[in-house]
């Protein structure tokens, strides 16, 4: 079976195809979300999604989340006294997401499609195959995130020429894609987006505010109560209604407070977020030269559009409603799962082809004249410009620039700068030209840049006829697959917890927590319950069990509300 997975960098998800259609797994949990968050404990005790999410509060150091930001870098997470990656924690997320597909389905699952925001690169994209790899998951297919929500939409299935606008803002990821259809051919006419913004932005402004109000400085919180007010901010942003008050309230020394802010003053305080918003939007109607109402339908995608103020804001941008019909946070998974259809040939899912787009510019260094004829080097040559449709190979003729020169280093990069040195460089290749006077030898560069995002460059020295040609694999942070294989064996330490124990651990891990945040009365209550709790558990009578949760949950309940009373 082929599952489409939504690898998120708040939540992931996973959906298979029915005859009814796509539909989500749910989770041991039996939810639908599973947060993207790993925590281990010092046992080499892995905990994924919100087993870790309750485990952040009160072990902030054994826990990582926003991981998927830093997929492809070299940035190290540490847990506890171990080291990982993205990489090694998506993996993680990635097979805990497996397991749960395979005890819901009864069936082995060995194959994905997993969803990549648009605008990652090819070392981001190689990243998440690896992760995928590593959870013992066979990734043939990358599917772009906008591309996966047009299909659930059904793009796939309108008129020639319908054009999607695909806005999806998650929580941490920006990104906005024009796809038409023409020909049963889904094509990505443009994306543009922000990789360093999303709902975590707005969580911040609310946090912020807090602070002002109550006199806290980032700088004097330790890890575990900035990831308590955090939560707490995160919380008063998702219960806001359209028309009410963001309201935080949290614990301060000991003492209840809370920080109200009315919708206007919030939609004042969000206004350059939103103006962040328009950049990316802007560029990708031009960039696919379509004006905004030639646009046929907007989808909104990402947890961050149930804002009632960002579904407003893209109401007033398109100056229509747009379509919010599939549920923003499980849109992106459902298409990766109706395309893990299209490739295993289900019925009836027409088959559509996809077509992709280069998300960035690539180039090259060149030097420039300057007025009074000096060469300036660090200047960036574009020669395959950001969103050209892929597979793509597009060819620019260059000169030496100097008598004498024997040497050519063509320094491959991709961005959108005019310099060099502000633009990723990929790599270099170097050449030896004939001696001869400046701008008498000619080098043809060809670059070609293939659906699964590799980059060949290919030299001509037009002279000789003589070329030299290197194909940009994912650089440096690729792995080869003897050092995925010994990549698994080192992470063969971690164990996994029982499953049909995560839901007691789950409420567990929460009264821990309620423990830290509460005192007095209510502390001692907690504790009767939680000691009560852990008798049953001790005994191991499912039955028994099984109902002293659903008290254990209650009680817990009460205890919350009580706090803010
Ligand atoms: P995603 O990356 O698509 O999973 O989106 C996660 C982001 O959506 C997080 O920043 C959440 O805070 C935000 N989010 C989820 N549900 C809501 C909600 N009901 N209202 C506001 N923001 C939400």
């Amino acid at each position: 079976m082929i599952i489409g997975i939504d690898l998120g960098t708040t939540n992931s998800l996973a959906a298979y195809y029915t005859e009814h259609g796509p539909e989500i797994i749910p989770n041991r949990l039996g939810e639908r979300l599973t947060p993207s968050v790993v925590s281990i404990d010092e046992n080499d005790q892995v905990y994924v999604g919100k087993t870790a999410l309750e485990r952040m509060a009160v072990y902030p150091d054994q826990t990582a989340n926003l991981f998927k930001r830093s997929m492809g870098s070299r940035k190290e997470f540490k847990l506890g006294n171990k080291i990982f990656t993205a990489t090694d924690l998506s993996a993680m997320v990635l097979r805990s997401l497996k397991e749960d597909a395979e005890v819901y389905l009864g069936e082995e699952v060995t194959e994905a499609v997993i969803s990549v925001p648009a605008y990652f690169n090819e070392v981001k994209r190689k990243a998440v195959k690896q992760a995928g790899e590593l959870a013992g998951l066979k990734v043939e297919r990358i599917i772009s995130e906008p591309t996966a929500a047009a299909i659930a939409y059904g793009l796939y299935q309108k008129n020639d020429n319908t054009r999607f606008l695909v806005f999806d803002l998650g929580g941490g990821t920006f990104d906005v894609s024009i796809l038409e259809l023409f020909d049963d051919i889904l094509e990505v006419r443009a994306v543009a987006g922000d990789n360093y913004l999303g709902g975590e932005d707005f969580t911040n402004l609310i946090v912020e505010e807090f602070y002002k109000e109550h006199g806290l400085t980032e700088e004097s919180l330790s890890l575990k109560e900035k990831s308590y007010y955090r939560n707490q901010a995160e919380k008063s942003k998702c219960n806001a209604t359209g028309d009410g008050f963001y309201r935080m309230q949290a614990s301060v020394n000991g003492e209840k407070v809370e920080t109200l802010i009315p919708r206007g003053a919030f939609e004042k305080m969000s206004s350059q977020l939103l103006d962040r918003i328009k950049t990316p939007v802007r560029k990708s109607l031009s960039d696919a030269g379509v004006k905004a109402r030639e646009i046929d339908e907007v989808v909104l995608v990402g947890g961050t559009t149930k804002m009632p103020l960002v579904r407003k804001f893209v109401g007033k941008l398109f100056g229509r409603v747009p379509d919010t019909s599939i549920n923003p946070d499980e849109a992106v998974a459902l298409g990766a799962a109706i395309q893990a259809a299209m490739k295993e040939r289900k019925e009836p899912v027409k088959e559509v082809i996809l077509t992709d787009v280069c998300p960035f510019t690539l180039g090259t260094e060149v030097s420039v004249k300057t007025e009074n004829d000096h060469l300036e080097g660090n200047h960036f040559c574009p020669i395959i410009e950001r969103n050209t449709v892929i597979p793509a190979s597009r060819t620019q003729h260059f000169f030496t620039v100097y008598d004498h020169q024997t040497q050519v280093e063509i320094h491959i990069l991709q961005g959108e700068s005019r310099f060099a040195s502000n633009n990723v460089s990929l790599g270099t290749l170097k050449l030896t030209v004939p001696d001869n006077e400046a701008g008498k030898e000619q080098i043809d560069i060809t670059y070609t840049y293939d659906i699964n995002a590799l980059l060949e460059v290919e030299a001509k020295i037009v002279s000789t006829g003589e070329t030299v040609t290197r194909l940009i694999k994912n650089q440096e942070n690729s792995m080869t697959e003897e050092e995925m294989k010994a990549r698994m064996r080192e992470l063969s330490y971690l164990k996994i917890p029982p499953r049909e124990q995560e839901k007691n651990k789950v409420l567990l891990l929460r009264g821990e927590r309620l423990y830290e945040e509460t005192t007095g009365e209510l502390r001692e209550q907690l504790e009767m319950v939680t000691q009560q709790f852990e008798r049953i558990l001790d005994r191991q009578d499912p039955l028994k069990i099984e109902e002293a949760r659903k008290d254990y949950e209650e009680a817990l309940d009460w205890i919350e509300e009580e706090m803010w009373i």
